[in-house]
């Protein structure tokens, strides 16, 4: 159920019943020529809401506000600075919290989050709060049988505007893509303009390799490859969501570790004596 359908007596059943409330992570940013700019968020969106009728959870709106410091050359995206994305993440989260929900979990769908997302997590233990976090992708909860079903749907390697995303987006808005916008040869390789930088990092890596933002063979997707692999994803996190409702562990470890950092150091014989 979507938190802004519920009225007052349908929130604070669905609080008391299932507890659980997912937060749909996209970006604001562009998906090669064809694509549309809020690909990942309809993705999240579609996959938490349907995920959702199988396993009750509530959905909070999509966050559009993702990193894409690496496509903010191209128009259509949308950056903060650092720091206020984690503040507005962190405020966000309280907020849910303290409308009574004791777990929440982030459903992210856009590659440029995913290791600020694990940093923006880790830091959250700096401070006692009374709600555990759950990062999830579309893939997770997917067991080996999923994994081949869907491997199987894919002519080409999964990617960035690929034949797999713009698929999936396809079936999360039907009628969004243009195709016959597609203007670059494919398949679009990676144009390893850093190779001679091996085991280097940089900022502009990717833009490095893809400087039009777009992957591999946007033109052989489909609505129906997108639905077919949809199907699979959306059973697994309704697997998970379940787990992650049923789950005693992550709560009572986040309860041990902030007991732990929040306990006065014992003076230790050798500081008695000084
Ligand atoms: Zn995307």
């Amino acid at each position: 159920m979507k938190w802004i359908d519920l009225t007052p007596p349908e929130f604070r059943a669905a609080v008391r019943d299932c507890g659980l409330c997912v937060l749909p992570v996209g970006s604001l940013e562009r998906h090669g020529e064809h694509g549309y700019f809020g690909t990942d968020g309809v993705i999240a969106e579609t996959l938490a809401v349907k995920a959702a009728e199988l396993e009750p959870a509530v959905v909070f709106p999509v966050w559009w506000f993702g990193q894409v410091h690496e496509a903010s050359c191209f128009e259509g995206a949308i950056n903060f600075p650092p720091e206020m994305l984690i503040s507005m993440l962190r405020q966000l989260l309280n907020q849910i919290a303290k409308n009574g929900f004791r777990k929440i979990c982030i459903l992210n769908a856009h590659g440029g989050n995913h290791h600020w997302l694990q940093f923006f997590d880790m830091a959250l233990l700096d401070e006692p709060r009374d709600y555990t976090l759950y990062l999830l992708d579309p893939r997770s909860g997917l067991n080996k049988q999923e994994k081949e079903k869907i491997a199987a749907v894919w002519e080409t390697e999964p990617n960035h505007g690929a034949e797999s995303e713009t698929s999936i987006s396809m079936a999360g808005a039907p009628g969004r893509v243009r195709l016959e916008q597609q203007p670059f040869a494919e398949p679009i390789r990676p144009m390893n303009r850093m190779e001679h930088l091996p085991g280097v990092s940089s900022g502009l890596w990717w833009y490095a390799d893809y400087p039009e933002n777009v992957t591999g063979c946007p033109s052989l997707a489909s609505q129906e490859k997108g639905q077919a692999v949809m199907e699979v994803e959306i059973h697994a996190i309704a697997r998970v969501l379940r787990t992650i409702k049923q789950d005693t562990v992550l709560p009572a470890l986040r309860e041990e570790f902030y007991r732990k950092s929040c306990r006065p150091l014992k003076p230790t014989a050798e500081d008695q004596r000084r």
